[in-house]
């Protein structure tokens, strides 16, 4: 019984202008274990076509072809790939040695396809090439051996996974008489010692030492010889089985993929930095970006957040919804408030979470309407508003809050009374809801919303007592209704909760507070738009991996086809290319985090130097994100031209020079 039997085998090439080329025509032979067959032909006679067949790397042709009587024309993608992996070791005219790795590691990259323990590569390695005689070269690179040298080196590749049958298509071809010889002697070795050696020559001489000799023509044997019989070496039984049965599927793990990866890079290791860089810019710029955004945010929430007591609630009456049609009219509704009635009061103080109820105004008036007079100065203000629990002393200096006939002023209102008006009375002047009405008030001290914050300083204001304004306007007959009243709740989330519920009763909320949402939400579309406009410098530096890994794949289809000769699947070939993809994306992800936390050193550096702020604020989720975008982009990228890689066709990129 044959462990190789082929049965009708036709193989026809079908051309580019759809015509068919008939190759090997009604091939029927078989081979035994120990035998050494050499296939002798013209050029072009179907011999390479043959061993390909026989090798699991063309399944394309008609008839049977059994291993150990099982038909490979049958075979699953998977099944074929566990074949040529187990029971076939490949060896080449041209040696395919993977120039950038070392002997050991081409020996072993079989293995490593198996997943196979670093240790028993190694040591499997060491005894496979101490058989062919280079035990002293392993560290060398390929290019650092003589020709025969190398072609043993090919020769213990195809011993490594110990297979049943080794496939050598003109092995020796490209070498001299003497190195010939020490092949062939190599090779006759492993025949005796029961594996099926198939190999084709064009030398009469190297036939000679074969067992067996077929001569092919045509693409059809014309003549088999069985040579000298003795050497034809008796199997036991035992040993009959192939080794695709005995062992257990392991495929290339995901740490080695990445290390052969990492292995190519290094090869390309200008050009690899190269991209990493341009990817890095885009991600830099996404996250400085994101960074800048979240600076600026940050700083007018904290800035809103100075001047507000987080446990008042600032409500102003329901707004009749009519869209004001013109500037000046949208000016008017703006500063003309509607006073709250008494069942508005009574409906808020009612709301849960609500401990105190604050009545107040905030009149926004003309120049002239409201003043204050100190000796031969004036200052018309333009905001005159009401004390509330919203001010804390934090918002005084020079003083403290107003009391009973007390007010406060801003910076701008004492540049109009001078300096040294604090603590002294000044005459107030107003109009109140038509009423006009005067009075003398201390100041108390000046006004501030913090260290940082400029923005009051252009319009005068003063904030003063309710109940003064209450007694001066009662004093001349009429009742002052508020224009806005202050909710104090006992904690920040009651609070938190107020200003929902005010909303939902259809008042209006802080008008600070709303002008800052507003601002908020702006900054939050610029700072998307600004990061999508960083994405497009991502999209390009895609498109330059993408262009980057086909280039490779093109300079590797001959290592890819090698990979597949020896049992790579599709699989681990798109691996090793998303690997890599993989691998440029992870280092742009963390070069572009490093670049984006650099700039945003220098440009807060530069900001709190014009600004007295820091612009930029990086978080940790953006780190998270500048690096998974990295990845995922570089990885989308690496898709297609990881998938043109695992779609070769082994025959074909054997092929290419
Ligand atoms: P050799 O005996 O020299 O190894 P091959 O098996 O390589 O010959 O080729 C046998 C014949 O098949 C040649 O005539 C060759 O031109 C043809 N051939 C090989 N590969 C292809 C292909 N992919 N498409 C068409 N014809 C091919
Ligand atoms: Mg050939």
């Amino acid at each position: 019984m044959g462990l190789l039997k082929l049965k009708n085998i036709n193989k026809r090439y079908t051309l580019d202008n759809k015509e068919t080329f008939h190759v090997l025509k009604d091939i029927n032979v078989s081979f035994s274990k120990g035998e050494l067959v050499s296939i002798i032909g013209e050029s072009g006679s179907g011999k390479s076509t043959l061993m390909n067949l026989i090798g699991g790397l063309d399944s394309n042709f008609e008839g049977e072809l059994f291993v150990n009587d099982k038909d490979i024309n049958k075979f699953s993608e998977k099944e074929l790939d566990r074949y040529r992996k187990n029971t076939i070791g490949f060896v080449f005219q041209s040696c395919n040695l993977i120039p950038h790795l070392s002997i050991l590691d081409n020996v072993t990259i079989a293995l490593t396809l198996s997943n196979v323990s670093k240790e028993e590569r190694i040591e499997k390695a060491k005894v496979a090439l101490k058989e062919v005689g280079l035990e002293k070269h392993i560290y060398k690179k390929p290019n650092q051996l003589s020709g025969g040298q190398r072609q043993r080196v090919a020769i213990a590749r195809a011993l490594i996974n110990n297979p049943d049958i080794i496939l050598a298509d003109e092995p020796t071809g490209a070498l001299d008489s003497e190195t010939t010889e020490q092949v062939l002697n190599i090779i006759k070795d492993i025949a005796s010692k029961g594996k099926l050696v198939i190999m084709v020559t064009h030398s009469e001489k190297v036939a000679n030492h074969s067992s067996r000799v077929i001569k092919i023509l045509d693409g059809k044997i014309i003549e088999d010889v069985q040579k000298d019989k003795k050497k034809v070496h008796e199997v036991k039984d035992e040993l009959a089985n192939t080794s695709v049965d005995k062992r257990k599927e392991e495929n290339l793990s995901f740490i080695s993929a990445i290390k052969l990866a990492y292995n190519n890079m290094k090869q390309k290791l200008k050009r690899n930095i190269l991209v990493s860089i341009g990817v890095s810019i885009g991600i830099m710029s996404v996250i400085a970006m994101l960074a800048l955004g979240n600076g600026v945010k940050s700083y007018f929430s904290d800035m809103i957040d100075s001047f507000m007591n987080p446990l008042v609630v600032e409500v102003s009456m329901k707004q009749e919804q009519s869209e004001p049609t013109n500037p000046a009219a949208a000016m008017q509704s703006m500063m003309s408030t509607t006073p709250f009635e008494k069942e508005n009061i009574d409906e808020l103080s009612k709301l849960q979470g609500v401990k105190k109820v604050e009545n107040g105004f905030q009149y926004i008036t003309m120049p002239g309407t409201n003043k204050l007079t100190y000796k031969d100065k004036s200052s018309d203000l333009m905001v005159l508003a009401s004390m509330s629990s919203v001010l804390t002393k934090d918002n005084v200096k020079d003083g403290s809050l107003p009391g009973k006939n007390e007010l406060i002023v801003n910076d701008s209102v004492i540049k109009d009374l001078g300096s040294d008006v604090v603590g002294k009375t000044v005459t107030l002047n107003a109009v109140i809801d038509g009423q006009p009405i005067s009075g003398d008030f201390v100041i108390s001290g000046i006004y501030t919303v913090g260290e940082s914050n400029q923005l009051s300083d252009g319009s005068n204001l003063a904030y003063i007592n309710y109940s003064d304004i209450e007694t001066l306007l009662s004093d001349a007959g009429k009742e002052l209704k508020p224009t806005m009243v202050y909710l104090v709740a006992d904690n920040e989330e009651d609070a938190s909760d107020l200003k929902s519920t005010i909303r939902d009763l259809g008042y209006s909320g802080s008008t600070q507070e709303t002008m800052g949402d507003q601002m908020l939400t702006m900054l939050n579309i610029v700072t998307i738009v600004l990061a999508g406009i960083a994405g497009i410098s991502l999209l390009v530096s895609s498109i330059m991996i993408l262009v980057v890994l086909y280039i490779s794949v093109v300079e590797r289809t001959k290592e890819i086809g090698l990979l597949r000769a020896i049992g790579a699947r599709n699989k681990d070939i798109k691996r090793i290319f998303v690997s890599e993809a993989f691998l440029i994306g992870i280092s742009s992800g963390i070069l572009g985090t490093i670049s984006s936390f650099i700039i945003s050193i220098l440009v807060n550096k530069a900001s709190m130097n014009v600004f007295d702020m820091k612009v930029m604020n990086i978080t940790g989720g953006y780190v998270i994100i500048g690096i998974g975008i990295s990845v995922i982009v570089s990885m989308l990228a690496g898709l297609s031209p990881a998938n043109k890689a695992s779609k070769l066709d082994p025959v074909d990129s054997l092929r290419t020079e």
